[in-house]
């Protein structure tokens, strides 16, 4: 992928987010666009900062970790959001290198992260995951334990708690998970909403998505092992 493809990519994404924003009758500054660069190199994230992109996610803590910490010496204003399963053992560097953790989805997570706030005396902003499709292979709280996850959620990390984060199962239209995790977030009187990715995000945008996630569509696709 060569620069100038990824600063085109994101100039027609960022227009595409805001005809969409038009559409559904929402601010464009009400809708942010995460750019995920799990795997790909230093290099493509140090493009797309030149070319104004300052939102990133990334799945692992480990690739997070080896790309991230040099390039905000130079970019001191850059965001990164960790987005991909969280195991309890990686809680504090996620902690220590992360603006948001989008993936917060079970008790022993919880737990895993405040001992990690009260070591380092700071903690990201989070939002929690929820599995709207019920897949049992994947992650996120179950839909019929997200109201009492994300009550004690609230009441143990109070506002640092931002939001919800879900990914619609791969073989269903993602339009009525997009809803229910929008209605989710407004029952509870969540902002941020993080859904849509690079096949779905103008629909996400129109069911009212804050937070879109968005991979292929910026820096080209991925080695067929990752299947996320
Ligand atoms: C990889 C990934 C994305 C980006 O997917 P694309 O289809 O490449 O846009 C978004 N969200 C999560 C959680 C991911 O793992």
């Amino acid at each position: 992928m060569t620069k100038n493809a990824i600063s085109d990519h994101l100039k027609q994404i960022n227009e595409r987010i805001g005809q969409a924003c038009v559409q559904s009758h929402r601010n464009n500054g009400d809708v942010s666009l995460v750019a995920v660069s799990k795997f790909h190199p230093a290099d493509s994230v140090i493009e797309a900062l030149k070319a104004g992109q300052r939102l990133f996610g990334e799945n692992r803590v480990q690739e997070a970790a080896s790309k991230f910490p040099q390039l905000r010496e130079h970019w001191p204003d850059l965001k990164l959001h960790i987005i991909g399963g969280l195991q309890t053992n990686k809680a504090q560097e996620a902690c220590q290198i992360a603006d948001v953790i989008e993936t917060l989805d079970r008790p022993s997570l919880s737990l895993a992260l405040e001992k990690a706030s009260q070591k380092l005396g700071s903690l990201p902003d989070l939002l929690i995951q929820v599995n709207t499709g019920n897949e049992p292979q994947k992650f996120g709280i179950a839909l019929n334990e997200a109201d009492s996850f994300i009550e004690d959620s609230l009441e143990r990390f109070g506002d640092k708690i931002k939001g919800l984060m879900a990914i619609p199962p791969f073989d269903e239209p993602p339009k009525k998970h997009f809803q229910m995790l929008a209605r989710l977030a407004k029952r509870f009187g969540l902002k941020e909403i993080s859904m849509g990715m690079s096949a779905d995000f103008e629909d996400a945008i129109a069911e009212g998505a804050t937070l879109i996630r968005v991979g292929t569509a910026i820096f080209g696709s991925r080695p067929s092992k990752d299947s996320v």
